[in-house]
């Protein structure tokens, strides 16, 4: 039994329901699909708050339009252990703009994704959960900017498969509210604990205060898994401080997974501090520092 998962967990074994089955019995799921439904009149789905008619063919800073555009879908070993395999389906587009996204040009360019109606998608999880895959995961990009599409696929699905929601957390608070009774794990990344580093790598404004919005929110709401992507050169001014964040705010017990593998992709060797790998040195005293203020519920 994984710490914080619980829930998740008595979902595979049939003794919980998930929650958007719940919601989808209850009407909740109609309300929400009408709400995001309106949201693409004026979207806000991100903390950027384009307000673009999406309906209408505008476009964001995302450049995503209505129609759910994927890249990828696919069942994922690659996942922390608790979540494998996880049905996978990767939106095109994203609402950050990290210079070493390992996901560009599709998370940069969404009109590469290909066209899925919200039954195709309903159809694919239900085939997905029928081969074995233990979740549904929406991820990117990020799925932000299809958070009605998502919902309305959900009010097509039958499947009893928890929803996994994997994004960068730089949603809006509307979307947050949204979410909530409808995702049963949030796979939140934390990257930055200073506005300055998120605008200059990933081009984000307000970031550290969106996010950390919406780790208290998801929190609330439902089970919680955090991944902290270290990066080279930022262990002072964003890995510690985050992690001591999540110790104060969400608690030593969290599930978390500290990550290494940072690859300086896409136009990272434009930033020299960058371009380059973790060293083990960066890595073992993040490592360290989590271990002194007493987060044990570290994923291996
Ligand atoms: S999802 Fe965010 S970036 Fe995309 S159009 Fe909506 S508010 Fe703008
Ligand atoms: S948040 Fe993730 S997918 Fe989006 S640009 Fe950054 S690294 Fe790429």
């Amino acid at each position: 039994m994984v710490k914080g998962l619980e829930r998740y967990e008595a979902i595979l074994k049939g003794k919980a329901k998930p929650r958007y089955l719940e919601a989808k019995a209850s009407g909740l799921l109609e309300r929400k699909i009408k709400e995001a439904e309106h949201v693409l009149l004026a979207c806000e789905f991100c903390e950027r708050k384009c307000k673009v008619n999406r309906l209408a063919g505008e476009k964001g800073f995302c450049k995503c339009d209505a129609k759910a555009r994927v890249f990828g879908a696919h069942a994922h070993f690659g996942e922390e252990p608790e979540l494998v395999p996880s049905a996978t389906i990767f939106f095109a587009g994203c609402t950050m703009c990290c210079i070493y996204c390992q996901n560009a040009p599709e998370s940069v360019m969404p009109a590469l994704g290909t066209v899925w109606s919200e039954q195709e998608i309903a159809s694919w999880i239900e085939l997905m959960h029928a081969r074995g895959c233990k979740n549904v995961n929406f991820v990117g990009g990020d799925p932000t900017p299809y958070t009605y599409n998502i919902l309305k696929a959900l009010s097509y699905c039958n499947a009893s498969i928890p929803v996994v929601w994997n994004s960068n957390a730089y949603y809006s608070e509307k979307t947050a509210k949204l979410l909530q009774g409808i995702v049963d794990v949030y796979l939140l990344d934390f990257r930055y604990f200073n506005n300055k580093c998120a605008l200059k790598y990933s081009n984000t404004p307000n970031y550290v205060e969106t996010v950390k919005r919406n780790f208290l929110l998801a929190a609330k709401d439902a089970e919680l898994l955090i991944r902290l992507l270290v990066m080279p050169s930022h262990i002072e001014c964003c890995a510690k401080p985050i992690l001591s964040w999540i110790a104060e705010h969400l608690g030593k017990d969290v599930r978390l997974n500290i990550m290494d593998q940072y690859w300086p992709a896409f136009n990272a060797y434009k930033y020299p501090e960058m371009s380059r790998r973790l060293s083990y040195e960066e890595f073992a005293s993040v490592l360290d520092y989590a271990s002194d203020l007493g987060l044990k519920n570290l994923v291996p």
